[in-house]
């Protein structure tokens, strides 16, 4: 039998669960699908895209040595696939589960046609599977992780399938060069390019030089001028990875690295969520806010402080040096995603939906569940504590995370001041290109909290 394997953010070949059903069953033929319809407005972002295209590259490369193939094909997934099926006379479909809502809806519609198998395999735990006492799934992170962790450790992890059966002819496939997913003119990805290694090998590569570090998880994570993080994220997201290999790879680490492994769990976390709640990230939670008063984007001052802030030109060291990191390379360090996120929020009054967008176009990891879930638990309109109130000073977060060398990195301007200055330069030392501040923080804090009163009036 031919079967067919369709590949979505589970571009890898060690435990991959569709592959290894699919290999026993015979000739296999793998396919991915550019689909820019099925998603609506969530279509990839620009950063999302260059990533995609270099993951390609790579898993075809080791199909190849597998002696198989990848097919790519462009369209509506639930056109595409069953055309597929026919042309090939495939007996079946396997797949993983993705969990967000334009995919299981695209999944209910391919099962209408032609018989398909999804796995499990990109999460610790399926969403759902972990659930309260009367069976419901959990809405906040401490208990749900609480009963994860009894779950755990995830199953000793499934090696690569030693060879995948071709069938007699190929079908056509696209080029992937043909279908323009890096950027050109101009082209913004060089330090990308440097940066990171999409793909199963660079994921591994990744895994091995945190390992060691993973047991002082705890004392570095929070410091951005140190690498004390995995920087798993995209290839995580990808499915580049299991998150099964990268639990039982460091979870004997000793140390701190329990914490680390609460992470994966935030990560499953967002995926419950969504699973519950499939609008997250386009809709705040609580109820109220949608009467919150953000400020207008009709007025040019808003728009002019949004691209401030895009751009990385806010006067605040801390902001700025995160927002320029975002678009050079793609992904921020975690302690700074939040501080950026709780500048836009809480300082210039931006609705988080306008930050999840930008994140969705500029993150290499960019992803529904985890992004929608921190947004929200920033702003506080979800599902979690209210977090409004709690107005982050990024000043202090800036000194107290000892940030000084990662502004210089990304800074470059500020590069010469002192520790002692670079977290919020004094005037007389304040370079000539680098912005004052947009607003001040005493001012931001307390427009901020009569919002926030008014909602509740
Ligand atoms: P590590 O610290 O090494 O953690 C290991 C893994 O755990 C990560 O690779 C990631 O898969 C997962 N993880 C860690 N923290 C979180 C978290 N808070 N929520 C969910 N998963 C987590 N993460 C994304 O993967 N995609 C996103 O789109 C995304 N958007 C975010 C938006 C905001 C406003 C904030 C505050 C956080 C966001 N995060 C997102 C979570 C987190 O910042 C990144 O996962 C983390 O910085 C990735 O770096 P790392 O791989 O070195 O993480």
């Amino acid at each position: 039998a031919t079967s067919i394997v369709w590949l979505r953010r589970d571009l890898r070949l060690t435990d991959q669960p569709a592959f290894r059903a699919a290999a026993r069953e015979g000739t296999v033929v793998p396919v991915f699908v550019l689909d820019d319809e099925t998603p609506g407005d969530r279509k990839l972002g620009g950063a999302s895209r260059w990533w995609l295209h270099r993951s390609l590259e790579s898993l075809a490369a080791d199909l190849e040595e597998k002696g198989s193939k990848l097919i790519l094909r462009q369209g509506r997934v639930d056109h595409v696939i069953p055309q597929l099926c026919e042309e090939l006379g495939a007996t079946r479909v396997h797949g993983v589960h993705h969990y967000e809502p334009w995919w299981k809806e695209a999944e209910d519609r391919i099962a209408d046609q032609v018989e398909i198998c999804l796995h499990d395999g990109n999460y610790l735990e399926p969403p759902g599977a972990v659930t309260t006492g009367s069976g419901d799934p959990y809405k906040i992170f401490t208990p749900f992780w609480k009963a994860l962790k009894e779950r755990m450790p995830p199953s000793e992890i499934s090696p690569r399938p030693s060879s995948l059966d071709a069938p007699d002819n190929w079908p056509e496939s696209e080029k992937l060069d043909e279908w323009d997913l890096l950027p050109t003119n101009p082209n913004w990805a060089g330090a990308m390019e440097e940066e990171w290694e999409p793909g199963e090998a660079g994921a591994v590569k990744r895994l091995e030089a945190f390992q060691d570090d993973a047991s002082h998880y705890e004392g570095q994570r929070n410091c951005p001028s140190v690498e004390g993080t995995s920087k798993l994220s995209p290839h995580l997201h990808w499915g580049e990875i299991s998150p099964a290999r990268v639990y039982n790879r460091v979870k004997d680490s000793g140390g701190s690295v329990g914490t680390f492994l609460s992470e994966l769990g935030w990560r499953d976390y967002g995926q419950n969520v969504i699973d519950q709640f499939p609008d997250y990230a386009d809709k705040p939670y609580r109820d109220g806010w949608d009467k919150f008063e953000w400020r207008d984007f009709r007025s040019s001052t808003v728009r002019d402080e949004f691209d401030a802030w895009k751009k990385g030109k806010t006067g605040y060291p801390i902001v700025d040096a995160g927002m320029r990191q975002l678009w050079a390379i793609g992904w921020v360090h975690n302690r700074v995603r939040m501080i950026v996120a709780s500048f836009l929020i809480k300082h210039l009054l931006i609705d988080w939906r306008e930050g999840e967008q930008w994140f969705w176009d500029t993150l290499v990891d960019a992803d529904y569940g985890s992004n929608g879930t921190n947004w929200q638990w920033v702003a506080g309109t979800g599902v979690d504590s209210n977090m409004f109130v709690r107005i982050m000073a990024p000043l202090s977060q800036s000194e107290k995370f000892d940030a000084a060398d990662y502004i210089r990195q990304w800074v470059p301007e500020l590069a010469d001041l002192s520790d002692a200055d670079i977290h919020d330069p004094p005037a007389d030392k304040r370079p000539d290109d680098y912005p004052e501040k947009i607003i001040e923080h005493k001012a931001a804090r307390e427009r901020a909290l009569e919002a926030y009163r008014a909602m509740k009036g």
